[in-house]
């Protein structure tokens, strides 16, 4: 009978207690329920390879906040009466290795749109279903299912936000509250031979070298995306006048924004629990945003490249992607590594690039900045190659926010005025003159005078010895002049639309050669 059964509770992403459909369903009628996550060893290996320390697929500064992350939902589980039970392996394998040792009745885990987990998936749901295991997989990472608001299209994902608002409405589970979690669950089951652990810590995992950066600010967790959700609620003004574009980039002690993205990306905190705690606030508002520049917009943003990215074949690259121009991008080493290594010469992109090495996030318009200047703003390198730095390092790395965002701040789609570029001289400068954020990532530049801190290479020497930073030797002159190569990165895209608008899309290989 299922009141005498096992299940499995299989965490990938939703590393939460509050609002986790999976975990209560796993809980309800069983005699015990093995609460699992598995260390993959593709993700987490160290990479001594790799141009920064972590694994191929992730800087250690992501790495240590989802170890942070499991240590907090093993207290919380051990809270009500079970524990976290870690294993290490091929995912796929391990599952369906656990599933007959345990003799799992049924099988609970989170939907994911994402294509590597939907793979992985296919495979663990093959094998349960030839078993006849129960399998409940809700759809709980995004506050829409994106296949629903496909359907509602007509088969195709929105292209734009607009449309994807309209389509959307209001969500489904949004009329009463939902759960903080569990009190109690069934006790883990006998173990059998699986090899079960305790969550590891980066030493354990072969990460003897790394040493957390001293000022780095941001714990991983479902208690602290919680606490740290109240606090941004508890200033109900700000959170009523939130508008996005408004913000500045440059601050950094306390951002402008909320910084819950890292915990909305491995779930700690659910987005349909922050959606509703939004809606209360507003609720009681006198007046308030809205989307897109409201904070609830926000959230909205984020389902909204779900959406896309579930739709879209080869979402993540240019070539057989339906919905990227296709556009002769350069394929400049020495460039790319100037950008990646924060040494291009312009302080507000180098700092900006310092602060995602150190602490894996920045600000979305700072975010803006380094990904034009890469792409259609100056050094016209491949939005690909972008995108690979940002996923290894950014600790709130999401596949289709980030491959989304690519898309469209290098004009391949969603947005499109390629004559529309940032000054990485300029834009900083209006929001922190005197170069604080600068000075504080980029130590180098730290006595210079303020008239020169955008712009060291026009420092005199007399000056540049005077701030201990001579350009050229102790700070890089800049790599290429931004209003030459900005004008020519305008001519160049201008030439490739009118070719992508000829062809209809169809554009070869052989007709981006001769653009190149
Ligand atoms: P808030 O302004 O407080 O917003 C709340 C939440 O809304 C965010 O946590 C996030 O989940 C969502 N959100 C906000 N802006 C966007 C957006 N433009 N698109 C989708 N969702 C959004 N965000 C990621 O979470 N992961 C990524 O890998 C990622 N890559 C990006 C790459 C580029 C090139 C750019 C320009 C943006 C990228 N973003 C990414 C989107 C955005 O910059 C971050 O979500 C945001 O800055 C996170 O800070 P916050 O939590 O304080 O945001």
């Amino acid at each position: 009978s299922s009141s005498s059964s096992s299940s499995l509770m299989w965490f990938r992403k939703g590393l939460r207690v509050h609002d986790n459909p999976a975990l209560e369903r796993a809980a309800r009628g069983s005699a015990s329920v093995y609460p699992v996550f598995v260390i993959d060893p593709h993700y987490m290996k160290p990479d001594p390879a790799a141009f920064s320390p972590g694994s191929s697929r992730a800087g250690v500064n992501r790495i240590r906040f989802l170890l942070e992350s499991l240590r907090d939902l093993d207290c919380s589980l051990r809270r009500i009466g079970s524990r976290l039970l870690v294993l290490k392996g091929e995912p796929s394998e391990v599952i369906i290795k656990c599933l007959k040792e345990w003799d799992v009745r049924k099988l609970c885990f989170e939907f994911d749109t994402e294509q590597y987990y939907q793979a992985l998936d296919n495979k663990v749901k093959g094998f349960a279903s030839a078993v006849g295991i129960e399998i409940f997989s809700p759809v709980t990472h995004t506050l829409f299912d994106p296949a629903d608001i496909i359907k509602k299209n007509g088969g195709k994902a929105p292209l734009s936000y607009q449309s994807f608002i309209k389509l959307a409405g209001n969500p489904p589970w949004n009329e009463s509250p939902l759960s903080t979690g569990p009190t109690s669950i069934p006790p883990v089951g006998d173990l059998g031979c699986c090899e079960v652990c305790d969550v590891p810590t980066l030493q354990e995992l072969g990460y003897y070298d790394v040493e957390q950066e001293e000022e780095f600010p941001f714990q991983g967790g479902e208690s602290v995306a919680l606490r740290q959700l109240n606090e941004a609620l508890s200033n109900k003004a700000w959170v009523a006048e939130f508008e996005k574009p408004k913000g500045d980039p440059t601050a950094f002690r306390k951002p402008a924004t909320t910084v819950l993205s890292p915990y909305l990306k491995f779930g700690c905190l659910s987005s349909r629990y922050f959606y509703q705690r939004l809606q209360d606030l507003y609720k009681s508002a006198k007046k308030h945003s809205s989307p897109p520049v409201s904070l609830l917009g926000q959230l909205l943003w984020r389902d909204f490249f779900y959406t896309v990215a579930f739709d879209t074949r080869n979402f993540d690259q240019m070539k057989g992607n339906k919905i990227c121009k296709q556009i002769p991008w350069n394929n400049d080493e020495a460039l790319l590594v100037a950008w990646r290594e924060g040494r291009t010469g312009y302080p507000w992109i180098d700092a900006i690039m310092t602060q995602l090495h150190r602490w894996g996030w920045m600000h979305h318009l700072a975010r803006h900045c380094v990904a034009c200047f890469l792409t259609r703003g100056d050094l016209f390198i491949h939005w690909e190659k972008g995108r690979d730095v940002f996923e290894r390092l950014l600790i709130d790395s999401d596949w289709a926010l980030n491959n989304g965002n690519w898309l469209w701040l290098s004009c391949s789609s969603f947005f499109y005025q390629y004559h529309r570029i940032y000054s990485p001289i300029t834009f900083g400068k209006k929001y922190d003159p005197n170069g604080n954020y600068i000075r504080h990532f980029l130590p180098v530049l730290k006595e210079m005078p303020k008239e020169f801190i955008y712009e060291p290479w026009k420092a005199p020497l007399s000056v540049q010895k005077k701030a201990g930073c001579i350009i050229g030797k102790d700070y890089p002159e800049p790599v290429v002049c931004h209003d030459s190569a900005s004008k020519e990165c305008k001519r160049k895209l201008a030439e490739a639309y009118a070719l992508n608008q000829r062809m209809n899309g169809l554009v070869t290989e052989e007709d981006l050669k001769k653009l190149r």
